[in-house]
């Protein structure tokens, strides 16, 4: 068979090789009553039996995992979905038919839409649809992925994806996709390379028995000829050797080629990102983002609750700083019951700390839960968006009148430093105003209000470039206020994990960043190539 060369979208780096499975998903077949009240029934029990299916995987999971299922049921939450459906079974059409005419017309309508982010959200859809079906007949339809293998199909949801065990390679070639899909993102945290759109794939003709995916350039060869496969097969096997160096350095602190020591600090979603990592990989957490514990399932959680998990936290760290930061809802982070819905422009709204301030009482439950885990180790507090100095005031007055008030009623607490996230425009060009013991930089919102070009949509993704002079004279301009006022300036947001961006950043005195654990071994040896 001749070779054949496609060209997409990378949407997630590194390079695999391996046998070719297509993905099918397994038809339910399901005897219908003719009765219309009985088959609305039925599609009643079928959604509810999904959604607390769902409800169980979120408790199993944490991080990105548990954000997207929460996503997930949100959707299936939208009555519109159901509405449509029970319309159609009125109607006499069985209760199967009548979801995946609801839901294929949804599905549709998110793939022609203009915004990549809802294009990216079709396969949610489509696994939502098949959660539902899979309840109405009982047959699990959930597609399997064989590990080790390069799954091709139009596109995949994030439960097929979840079926796999990535640590052993494989990777993923779609005929449609995104890079902002959920898929993606996952795909991005477990390290499986990921190409998308490369346009229809023969669903019909011989499979192709061997493919090449490289996911740092978009590119996929189906039965590669000897000499394409043998110099994919050389630069695997430096990359390998590229990346077993970089483990090596893993546990090492990391110093540039002349000799800066450059302290790397983890950002994490909660404490089960922490699992099986040895503290010794970093200096210390740069982001603790607290978000997941007031997802909506969960309702908001109690001073109890999240102390245990700060608590957990800061024992892992064993004294290295930790800097957790306040909840910073809102924005790409909407909480059901909290932030605000309908905003016209969510990202310019009551978000972060604007949000924190606005409801005090569950404001001030965290930090009293911050003050009490103080006590167990080297805790920093951060504010998220953050634009005037005020609001640095106001909750600084916050946790010094809950300092006492915990005082008073004999609980042990410890004050902990309290830091600004600098990821406004304003907050940058003004950084010294700011009575902060410490600044971190959110290049991901920086950039995006510095760009005026969201972070989460595809049409805009080139503008949307931390490596802007525009945004790095603002990193530069932080730095400086920082070294004026005697302060630590770290950045945690993305770009700090580009190590494309590397000597840019450093070469403006940054000294500390923030990366997820996967980051740290490629970032680390980044740095030792800066100034060489
Ligand atoms: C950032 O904005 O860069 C950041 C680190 O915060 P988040 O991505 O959580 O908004
Ligand atoms: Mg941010």
């Amino acid at each position: 068979m001749a070779e054949i060369h496609l060209i997409g979208r990378a949407a997630s780096p590194g390079l695999a090789i391996g046998p070719v499975t297509r993905l099918t998903v397994a038809v339910a077949r399901r005897t219908a009553s003719e009765d219309p009240l009985q088959e609305a029934a039925a599609l009643r029990v079928a959604i509810e039996g999904a959604r607390a299916e769902l409800a169980e995987q979120i408790k199993a999971n944490q991080g990105e995992v548990a954000d997207i299922l929460e996503f997930q049921v949100a959707m299936l939450e939208d009555d519109t979905l159901a509405d449509a459906a029970y319309g159609v079974i009125s109607e006499g059409v069985a209760a199967d038919h009548a979801w995946r005419l609801a839901l294929d017309v949804e599905i549709a309508d998110y793939r022609a839409a203009e915004d990549e982010y809802f294009r990216a959200r079709a396969a949610d859809l489509v696994d939502i649809r098949d959660r539902v079906l899979a309840h109405l007949s009982g047959v699990d339809t959930v597609a399997r992925i064989t590990s080790g293998s390069i799954v091709t199909a139009d596109d995949i949801t994030p439960s097929a994806f979840l079926t796999a065990d990535w640590s052993h390679g494989g990777a993923i070639a779609l005929a449609g996709g995104s890079p902002s899909s959920h898929v993606a993102m996952l795909a991005r945290a477990r390290g499986a390379p990921m190409v998308v759109g490369l346009g229809p794939l023969s669903e019909t003709g011989p499979l192709p028995s061997l493919a090449l995916v490289d996911g740092d350039a978009g590119v996929v060869v189906f039965d590669p000829e000897p000499e394409t496969r043998r110099l994919f097969e050389r630069r695997l096997a430096a990359a390998s050797a590229a990346e077993a160096a970089a483990d090596a350095g893993r546990l090492k602190p990391a110093f540039t080629a002349d000799g800066r020591r450059i302290a790397v600090l983890l950002n994490v979603a909660g404490p089960e990102d922490l699992a099986g990592l040895d503290p010794a990989i970093c200096d210390g957490i740069g982001l603790v983002r607290t978000e997941f514990l007031f997802e909506t399932s969960r309702g908001l959680p109690d001073e109890d609750t999240q102390y245990a998990v700060y608590r957990r936290i800061l024992d892992w760290a064993d004294g290295r700083p930790v800097t957790i930061r306040t909840l910073d809802a809102g924005g790409d982070k909407p909480i059901a019951g909290l932030t605000v819905d309908g905003e016209s422009n969510p990202f310019l709204g009551l978000r972060g700390i604007r949000l924190s301030l606005a409801r005090p009482e569950v404001f001030r439950v965290q930090l009293r839960a911050l003050l009490r885990a103080a006590v167990h180790g080297t805790l920093k507090v951060m504010l998220p968006m953050i634009a005037v100095p005020s609001e640095l005031d106001r909750a600084s007055a916050m946790l010094d009148a809950e300092f006492t008030a915990l005082r008073t009623e004999g609980v042990a607490c410890a004050r902990p430093l309290l830091g600004i996230m600098v990821e406004v425009p304003a907050a940058a060009l003004r950084a010294e105003d700011f009575r902060a013991a410490f600044y971190s930089i959110g290049s991901n919102d920086l950039t995006q209000y510095t760009m005026a070009a969201a972070r989460d949509s595809g049409a805009v993704a080139d503008l949307n470039d931390a490596g802007n002079p525009a945004v790095v004279a603002l990193i530069a301009r932080t730095v400086e206020a920082g070294r004026k006022r005697g302060v630590e300036v770290s950045l945690c947001g993305d770009a700090a994990a580009d190590t494309r961006l590397s000597t840019a950043l450093l070469a403006t005195g940054l000294t500390t960043l923030s990366v997820s654990p996967i980051a740290v071994a490629r970032l680390k040896a980044a740095i030792a190539k800066v100034g060489s």
